[in-house]
């Protein structure tokens, strides 16, 4: 099977599973980040936004929640300085991450062709396609247009936001020894160069693959979790390796390695500045690709007003 199928194959086998409440930021922290990322109107921002039922959410609900490459799982990894032996290589690492990236270039993808039905073929607003009176649901089934991009944005958008939580991007590791007990952290502040989800959308697979896995730090980790990683494969209790729950997370304030300095902050700052960033480069990537009678500013407009058919003439 392809990865795609059996990504497919999980979400069926587990649309019932019940999610745990230790996967990622919380539902509250991806609104909050989110909220504070996007100049959109209310009504909208809470679509995308909302701790339960925003689509940003969407990928934390049914069995969207127990593949790995959704939330930048497992793509956990420590140098031969650190552990004389690490259960898993820099590459395997490296794959899963490059997994994670790729369900955000193809969500990417599927926002840009989506939004197409924004707007007619003059530039004008579609009042069916872009209103929100009734709400959108999340189920990857044909809704409104603006419904359509909502969701595919806040589905490629998840897994940003979890990268910055559940990786040592930002991080410092505590005080004493570094090693499987106390990862190392990066410290990093600027924009995560292998996010480049936009450009990467306009490149051949092949292509944005190999620029990104040449980006990737040595000492980059995130945790092990026991969801299904890109092979299909679920650990089932992490030995020996950086895991989510004991290690990595900054899920929330109260997390162990939130306790380290100002690591939650940073955590939240990170998945802030990566979302203004991706919806950035979203609106460029719409007017590049839209540039007659204004099409592709006319999709941004409808799709940060409530009222799109009055905002938008
Ligand atoms: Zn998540």
């Amino acid at each position: 099977m392809t990865r795609t199928a059996i990504a497919a194959a999980f979400v069926t086998a587990l649309a019932t599973a019940p999610p745990t409440p230790a996967q990622a930021f919380t539902g509250g922290n991806h609104e909050d980040i989110t909220r504070a990322a996007l100049p959109w109107e209310p009504v909208t921002l809470s679509a995308m936004a909302d701790a339960k039922d925003g689509a940003v959410n969407a990928n934390d609900h049914g069995g969207y929640f127990l593949i790995g490459p959704l939330h930048c799982d497992n793509a956990d990894y420590l140098a031969p300085r650190l552990v004389q032996h690490y259960p898993r290589s820099r590459d395997e690492a490296t794959t899963e991450l490059l997994a994670c990236i790729r369900t955000s270039v193809a969500r990417f993808r599927n926002a840009i062709r989506a939004a197409d039905g924004l707007v007619d073929a003059h530039g004008r607003v579609r009042a069916d396609q872009s209103g929100l009176s009734s709400p959108c649901t999340w189920k990857e089934t044909s809704d409104r247009a603006k419904c359509d991009v909502l969701e595919q944005l806040g589905r490629g958008w998840h897994q940003l936001q979890d990268f910055h939580t559940h990786s040592n991007w930002s991080d410092r590791p505590a005080p004493g020894p570094v090693g499987l007990d106390n990862p190392p952290g990066l410290a990093r502040t600027d924009a995560v160069p292998f996010f480049a989800i936009g450009r990467y959308s306009r490149m051949e697979d092949a292509d944005w693959t190999r620029e990104a896995r040449s980006l990737v730090p040595e000492e980059l980790t995130t945790g092990c979790y026991s969801d299904f990683d890109s092979t299909g494969v679920k650990s089932a209790d992490c030995a020996d390796r950086v895991t989510h729950n004991r290690h990595l997370n900054k899920d929330t304030a109260a997390s162990r390695r939130s306790r380290t300095g100002d690591n939650f902050a940073r955590a939240v700052a990170g998945a802030t500045a990566e979302t203004a960033r991706q919806w950035n480069d979203f609106k460029a990537e719409l007017r590049r690709t839209y540039p007659d009678d204004r099409r592709g500013e006319q999709m941004i407009c409808a799709l940060v007003h409530d009222e799109p058919a009055s905002s938008c003439p």
